[in-house]
């Protein structure tokens, strides 16, 4: 057959597979071109966000062709729910790792023998052993799906000896198609993961990192529990997320804190007993209204589709950790928030940590350099995702709006700030630069203290200057002067403060220094406000989930999952539950164009949901 008509005849196939099993209409971005290729016995390397798809990359190919698709993951304790995910919808699939008994394992094997299974999903050291490798020898096997690939990377978090091993596959496998999968970004990982995994023939994918469903939102951290709690009252009600906090005694507290309100949470941190952490994070991935307060151990491999939001109580180290602590809300594609309280202490601690830290000078400067690209999208005037899509190389130009972050919702007013700033300058200069923020500020304000007097700086210029600001204002220009670089906290010495080289243009009135105008505004006032966002088709099915019919479903799945051992988003997501209240749909034909809603569900739940939409709707 020539290669255009085994593509269409592919494509058609796909397309029915993806109706079929898990119904949806049409594939996303480079799917159905990924597809194509893996169906065809061609290698790909695909990097996507998560939330992108890249599942049905390699599930719908391992459908297309004879044999098992076998799934390399390090993910062991995702494995059970992704195979009742697959079999929910009527893939025939199973796991194989050291969470297994023996006898399970040989039925498995044995099914593997029989040809019996759609998919394996397999950790990397299981398949490394002799036995396995013999065993996919004898049997027919689709494809190799690499999940998680950015693990061959020796200079990333998740470095995994075995990784590097799974050269093996092309070496003993010459001609079976590998596809290899991650949503991490850059150009280094990409090279490394080309060259471990001998991928040089492999057609590269890369999407652009846009999470478009994500709503950032920046705050001026005032008093931030309080904060977060108003956050979670106003906009999340009932909904699981993620709060990040940098210590595990601000983690305990945080969980503490919220309990007491009334809203349940769970703590997880390094501190905590293996048993303890397991049981949470299980607790967590079952639950679709419970929040895990937890410091950056947190996360990796949470495949939890139903994260409504994650909220930052302290600033991360770099944007790459801000974009991947975010990016674990929302992979549903439904509306979500990434929300941050920030604040001068956090510049500060941030910044006395690398200072303080072990590592060479080369490392500091690269940590220091990745703060201050943070620092500029938490003190941004303008679009937030301009910000990060910029730092990952996907240029906008200046003019670019998301109309999905709360600058671009709210355009914050800027002011020409400058002789306020010359007035906080010339205050640290002329008292010696050896003051730390608290002496300084007030010595604008014309505050008489036993410091103002011993030092005599009741005498300066400067002494009282500065009444028209009040101490938050003061503490929120001198965080934005910091984060420009015109002040440094020395921490060597008590983070007194001086000024940088950058100063002098300032104080020489060379430089214009635009301050947002909320820096000046009442205390309370940039703090959350219910803000309205665009109505997209993702907003609109917002409403919908707040929808009595929406809650009803809801708690029908809730009783299911229960039942079944499964997490509710096994039995299906929240994006299905919401299609399904907008829709109202009365009879079997209304269901098929229910996305999410295969055959296999309609089979098993759809006279179950027609009879909720009836009772409730009417
Ligand atoms: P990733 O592994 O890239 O993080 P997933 O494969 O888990 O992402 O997919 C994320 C979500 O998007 C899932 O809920 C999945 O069902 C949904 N999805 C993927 N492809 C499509 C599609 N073509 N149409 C509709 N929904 C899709
Ligand atoms: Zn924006």
């Amino acid at each position: 057959m020539p290669s255009s008509a085994a593509t269409a005849s592919n494509q058609s196939k796909s397309l029915q597979l993806l109706a079929k099993y898990f119904g949806y209409s049409a594939f996303r971005g480079a799917q159905a071109t990924i597809i194509d290729e893996v169906a065809s016995g061609r290698d790909c390397l695909v990097l996507m966000p998560t939330g992108g798809g890249k599942s049905l990359c390699y599930q719908i190919p391992s459908l297309m062709r004879p044999g098992v698709g076998v799934v390399i993951s390090p993910l062991i304790a995702l494995m059970k729910d992704q195979v009742d995910a697959l079999e929910a919808v009527g893939v025939k699939a199973a796991f194989l790792n050291s969470s297994l008994s023996a006898t399970a394992a040989n039925q498995i094997e044995r099914q593997l023998a029989n040809d019996e299974l759609d998919l394996l999903y397999i950790a990397p050291e299981r398949l490394m052993t002799e036995r396995t490798l013999d065993l996919l020898g004898r049997i027919k096997v689709a494809l190799f799906a690499i999940d998680e690939a950015h693990c061959v990377s020796q200079w990333g978090h998740d470095f995994r000896p075995e990784y590097a091993q799974l050269t093996i596959l092309h070496a003993r496998f010459p001609a079976i198609p590998r596809i290899a999968l991650t949503a991490t970004a850059d150009e280094q990982t990409r090279a490394e993961i080309i060259e471990k995994l001998s991928l040089e023939s492999a057609r590269v994918f890369v999407s652009s990192f846009d999470r478009p469903n994500i709503h950032y939102t920046v705050v001026d951290k005032t008093e931030p529990r309080r904060q977060l709690l108003k956050f979670l009252q106003t906009k999340h009600e009932g909904h699981a997320g993620i709060v990040y906090c940098l210590s595990r005694a601000k983690v305990d507290q945080t969980a503490a804190f919220l309990n007491e309100e009334g809203i349940d949470a769970l703590p997880y941190h390094a501190g905590l007993d293996q048993a303890t952490r397991a049981n949470n994070q299980a607790r967590f991935l079952r639950d679709d209204a419970l929040i895990m307060v937890a410091t950056v151990a947190f996360g990796m491999g949470i495949d939890k589709p139903d994260v409504r939001f994650v909220a930052h109580l302290d600033l991360p180290k770099s944007i790459e950790g801000y974009y991947q602590e975010t990016g674990r809300a929302g992979r549903d594609g439904l509306p979500s928030n990434a929300w941050m309280t920030f604040g001068l202490q956090d510049v500060i601690q941030q910044r006395r940590m690398i200072e303080q830290s072990e590592a060479d000078e080369q490392y500091k400067r690269l940590s220091s350099s990745k703060l201050d690209s943070l620092l500029g999208l938490a003190e941004a005037a303008q679009c937030r995702r301009l910000h990060l899509l910029e730092y990952f190389g996907e240029a906008h130009g200046p003019t670019y709006r998301c109309g999905n972050c709360d600058n671009c919702n709210t355009p914050p007013r800027t002011i020409d700030a400058s002789v306020i700033v010359q007035k906080l300058l010339s205050a640290i200069y002329r008292t010696g630069q050896r003051f730390g923020a608290a002496h300084i500020i007030d010595v604008l304000q014309g505050k008489s203290t036993e410091k103002t007097r011993r030092f005599e700086h009741e005498a300066l210029a400067v002494f009282g200057v500065g009444k028209d600001c009040t101490d938050t204002q003061w503490r929120a220009i001198l965080r934005q002067c910091i984060s420009l670089r015109l002040i440094e906290p020395d921490f060597a010495s008590f983070n007194t403060l001086h000024l940088t080289d950058a100063a002098k243009p300032v104080l020489k009135g060379e430089r214009v220094i635009l301050i947002k105008e909320s820096v000046f505004a009442a205390k309370e006032a940039s703090t959350s406000k219910t803000r309205k966002t665009k109505t997209s088709s993702a907003a609109k099915s917002v409403s919908a989930q707040g929808s009595s019919l929406f809650e009803a479903l809801r708690q029908w799945r809730t009783a299911l999952a229960k039942n079944g051992n499964v997490p509710p988003y096994v039995i299906m997501h929240d994006s299905t539950l919401a299609a399904i209240a907008e829709a109202e749909p009365s009879d079997f034909e209304d269901l098929e164009s229910i996305p999410g809603m295969g055959e296999k569900r309609r089979e098993k739940y759809g006279e179950a949901i027609l009879q909720i939409v009836q009772q409730v709707s009417h």
